[in-house]
């Protein structure tokens, strides 16, 4: 039976859900503030990560905590200010990475990753976006050899365990590979299953005209203005008013936003994280993860793009772009970077949950409504897959994977 879909946000995810709803025949607007995949999802790493079975866990070692404490790193950064805010999200994720509870997480979030490709694969032939995909993998780069065995040993433990391909390369084999680094490495891993893309905002975008295509509408608006009608949702749009039976959240990191004042108390927070991009050196052939130091370097359309790892921050908090700086001596180690092309980096915010885990499915308490956000690290990699999963769902169709891991009910039961 086909249903009126309102999909708030046009990142990735939203964009996506989007896609598989108008691909079942229902009548779906895609709603958004801005155009699609201008936000998290335009400033990521662009890598389809299919070898990230396992979500990032809260680091457990003291040395690596007391690293983090003192900021001695470029991979984690935190405002003190913000800390209070963000305890109880920490202290529910701090839970979740230990041993008793971690397992059975990355045993669901693997189930996801596991369709990361393929899902994406169709979309992007039908979206005419081959030429902004790369199928070669990308690499962990390591500056030491101890290093280098330990995660070369956790990498082949995981490849067995999940079918994916790695090769190892030593220090000659990773400057043969990689011509434009100037400096002898240890070596590093190929993870050989993931894709990289030149552009994450154009292939939402791209994914988006697809979804006009097939007959879908996109409409600027507040996803603020949602309200409960007595027949389903209403979001007002600068066309004015819309209606549908449906609506789903699909939101990133402004989900909580909306969330709060709905009675929904969800253990979600951000992960912010920076870019630039640099022109004129000799770029990479892949995308690379310093792994030692905690910064992807991507080759991508607009330059080289430096990405940052985690700062703890409120999200709407100034931008502090000290990692940045850090993470872009470091790139200068390792390759040319003339200047920047952006007077300002980019700053954006991955959505987190307590327990590693994205939401996906209905809302507990208010009939009509999805919910689709918290892909973390990964929300490039997974909106495929998580759009296809709420499609069915909303559709009553057989579900490509088990949704209970996903679903919002768990965090009622201390997840
Ligand atoms: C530095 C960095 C590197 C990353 N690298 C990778 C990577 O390599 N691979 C990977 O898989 N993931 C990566 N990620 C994570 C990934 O980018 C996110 O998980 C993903 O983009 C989330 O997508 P989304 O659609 O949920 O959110 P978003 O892309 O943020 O989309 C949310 C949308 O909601 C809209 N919106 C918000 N509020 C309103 C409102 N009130 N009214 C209307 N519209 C609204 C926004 O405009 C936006 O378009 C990275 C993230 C960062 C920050």
């Amino acid at each position: 039976m086909s249903r009126s879909v309102l999909v708030l946000g046009a990142g990735m995810v939203g964009t996506c859900t989007a896609v598989h709803l108008a691909m079942r025949g229902h009548a779906v607007v895609l709603v958004d503030r801005r155009a699609p995949g201008r936000e998290t999802s335009y400033g990521n790493a662009g890598i389809i990560q299919r070898e990230a079975v396992a979500p990032y866990a809260f680091p457990r070692s003291i040395a690596k905590l007391a690293g983090v404490a003192l900021k001695r790193g470029a991979d984690v950064n935190y405002h003190l200010g913000a800390l209070p805010h963000v305890a109880a999200g920490l202290a529910r994720y701090w839970r979740n990475s230990g041993a008793g509870r971690y397992p059975t997480i990355a045993e669901a979030y693997a189930r996801l990753i596991a369709h990361a490709t393929d899902e994406h694969a169709p979309l992007v032939a039908a979206a005419g976006a081959d030429d902004l995909v790369r199928r070669e993998g990308y690499l962990h780069i390591f500056r030491d050899a101890a290093s280098m065995d330990l995660a070369a040993a956790e990498a082949q433990a995981l490849s067995n365990r999940h079918g994916l391909r790695t090769d190892l390369l030593d220090g000659a084999a990773l400057a043969a590979a990689e011509p434009a680094l100037r400096t002898r490495l240890a070596g590093a891993i190929h993870w050989r299953d993931p894709w990289s893309v030149s552009d994450p905002g154009e292939l939402v975008a791209r994914y988006a005209a697809h979804f006009q295509r097939l007959g879908g509408t996109l409409a600027e608006g507040d996803a603020s203005t949602l309200r409960q009608t007595a027949t389903g949702w209403a979001v007002r749009t600068v066309d004015g008013p819309l209606e549908a039976e449906h609506a789903v959240v699909a939101l990133g990191p402004w989900a909580d936003a909306l969330l709060r004042p709905m009675g929904y108390r969800l253990p979600l927070f951000v992960k912010r994280g920076y870019h630039r991009h640099y022109r004129g050196g000799a770029a990479p052939r892949l995308p690379l993860y310093d792994v030692g130091r905690g910064l992807v370097i991507a080759p991508m359309q607009r330059g080289v793009r430096i990405t940052t790892g985690a700062e703890f921050a409120k999200q709407d908090a100034p931008a502090t772009p000290w990692q940045l700086g850090r993470a872009e001596a470091h790139a200068r180690e390792l390759l040319e970077l003339p200047e920047p092309v952006e007077a300002q980096p980019w700053l954006g915010a991955r959505p987190c949950t307590a327990d590693m885990k994205p939401v996906i499915g209905p809302a507990p308490r208010h009939r009509g409504l999805w919910f689709n956000f918290g892909h973390a690290h990964q929300g490039f990699t997974l909106g495929p897959v998580s759009g296809r999963l709420l499609a069915e769902l909303i559709g009553g169709e057989a579900p490509v994977v088990d949704p209970a891991p996903y679903s919002a009910r768990r965090f009622l039961h201390g997840a």
